[in-house]
């Protein structure tokens, strides 16, 4: 494989450090297709959220004055902290196992940078400014004329789509009806305002200049993938003990690749493949569409860039006699003629970092499911009222405690609740109203008043609460009894 020093700098880094503008070709291809019908399905989604509901609620919403989490269905409240937490662990374990075993496929394929950028945003500024050769030249033309009306054009479409999404976002935290009053009166709501203007202003950024950048400079995720893959992880990959030495069709001495640089003029980070794997590959197969489409061309069979991991096509490379890599036990691959696809499936699952990832996964979502399944549509919790004495002892020698008992209405529907004792010990117990009343997803607070003769003392005691939908459980508190009179200023003197 070619060595490091080869890539050693950033493509898009020129003289002096000047940036070297891209100007990718489009190619149809298997990859092309399948990327754009994914890419589209997930900006539908992303979209869609905050605008349509479900159930009565908006399909995807984070209220935060209201503390809750709309989430296609599913409501989370601001006491479901460990549903999030374990949902947060199931994404990270997910996106480990996923790398692992399949590469930077999120890059390439669900991150919202390149969905947008390369499945709305380049075909747009194709269709305006026409294919690479004509946008290099409209570049590098006078400002004059049509560039003014096709730069004009792009731009605008650019904003539009960058204050959509940047709507939309902000629709995510203030809701529809709150994102168009803050549009509609900007002062009415500064931070959804703020949050437009920063969105879509970023956006705008992203995708009129920045663009690849994001990924080669500002991504985390490109960082840390390295400590994520290995060997045995999927790559866009070059067969080098098939490609090499390059030369012209005819050539028979030559190997498959004809240099005709087609897998760099597609490649949206600007790098050349056939250097071996490189932190700015996205793993978009663009390249593998352009490659495919050359091989077809010359009637040779594709996939001299292909999908596969390092160890197979350094087995591949061991086989032609021109290794630079440890030849793999696993080889399957041919010297000559059509490569073998990695397909030892079995292996490269059970690779100590996939068994870890993947048991980590099943474990956080095995816990999520249980947790969920298993979610009680109310929750409650019994406690002493704060800023009040815990126990009183009353003029007629009974002694009550001062109680809160908070109602948490996790469902969709108004509930009422009943509250009474589990044991007849002769302790009291005063609800003031009777029945406690919960709007649905909303938590109450209900003071609750439990008297008891002195003589009885203290003790645990049990409240049973249920409602007419089927809801019941209970709650303890231990009945605080003392000898203080009501009127000693330590106990508030509360009766
Ligand atoms: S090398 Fe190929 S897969 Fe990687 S970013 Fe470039 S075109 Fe996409
Ligand atoms: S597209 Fe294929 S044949 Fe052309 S330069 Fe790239 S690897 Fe070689």
């Amino acid at each position: 494989m070619a060595g490091l020093a080869d890539n050693d700098t950033v493509t898009t880094i020129g003289e002096g450090g000047k940036r070297v503008w891209l100007y990718p070709k489009w190619i149809r291809g298997k990859m092309l297709t399948a990327r754009t019908a994914v890419h589209w399905l997930l900006i539908v989604l992303l979209l869609i959220g905050p605008w349509i509901d479900i159930g009565g609620h908006p399909a995807t919403r984070i209220d935060i004055p209201g503390r809750r989490i709309y989430f296609w269905g599913a409501t989370l409240m601001a006491t479901d902290g460990a549903y999030l937490l374990f949902l947060f662990g199931f994404v990270v374990f997910g996106v480990f196992f996923v790398t692992a075993l399949f590469g930077r496929a999120w890059c390439g394929w669900s991150c919202p940078q390149t969905v947008f950028l390369e499945s709305l945003i380049r075909p747009v500024e194709r269709l305006i400014e026409g294919e690479p050769s004509k946008r290099r030249k409209l570049d590098a033309a006078p400002w004059k004329g049509s560039k003014f009306v096709k730069k004009g054009l792009k731009y605008a479409f650019y904003l539009v789509v960058a204050g959509g999404v940047g709507t939309t976002f902000t629709a995510y935290f203030l809701g529809r009806d709150g994102v168009i009053e803050a549009q509609l009166n900007p002062l009415s709501h500064p931070g959804g305002t703020a949050t437009f203007v920063i969105i879509t202003g970023l956006l705008l950024f992203d995708f009129a200049y920045f663009r690849e950048q994001t990924c080669l400079v500002v991504c985390p995720y490109g960082r840390f993938q390295s400590v994520l893959l290995d060997r045995d992880s999927l790559a866009v990959l070059y067969d080098e003990g098939r490609g090499e030495p390059r030369g012209k069709a005819k050539d028979p001495n030559a190997g498959d690749c004809v240099d005709c640089k087609a897998c760099v003029q597609v490649c949206p980070t600007g790098i050349d493949i056939r250097k071996g794997v490189q932190m700015e590959c996205i793993q978009c197969m663009a390249c593998i569409d352009a490659c495919d489409s050359i091989m077809v061309k010359l009637q040779r069979d594709p996939g001299l860039i292909r999908l596969d991991s390092e160890r197979h096509i350094s087995a591949s490379l061991a086989g032609k006699g021109k290794t630079d890599a440890p030849a793999a036990a696993d080889s399957t691959a041919s010297s000559a003629g059509a490569p073998a696809a990695n397909t030892n499936w079995l292996s490269r699952a059970f690779r100590p970092r996939v068994v870890i990832y993947g048991l980590g996964l099943i474990a956080v979502f095995s816990i999520l499911v249980f947790v969920l399944g298993n979610r009680q549509p109310v929750g409650l919790d019994l406690h002493r009222r704060s800023g009040v004495a815990p126990y009183v002892q009353m003029g007629d020698g009974s002694v009550q405690n001062s109680l809160e008992l908070r109602i948490q209405n996790r469902s969709g529907e108004p509930r009422q609740f009943t509250v009474e004792l589990v044991d007849e010990d002769g302790t009291n117990l005063l609800v003031p109203g009777g029945q406690l009343t919960v709007e649905a997803e909303t938590t109450r607070q209900f003071p609750l008043f439990l008297i008891r003769p002195s003589e009885l003392g203290g003790g645990d005691v049990e409240l049973r609460v249920h409602d007419e939908q089927g809801f019941t459980d209970s709650v303890s508190i231990e009945f605080l009894a003392g000898s203080r009179p009501a009127d000693d200023p330590r106990t508030g003197g509360e009766a």
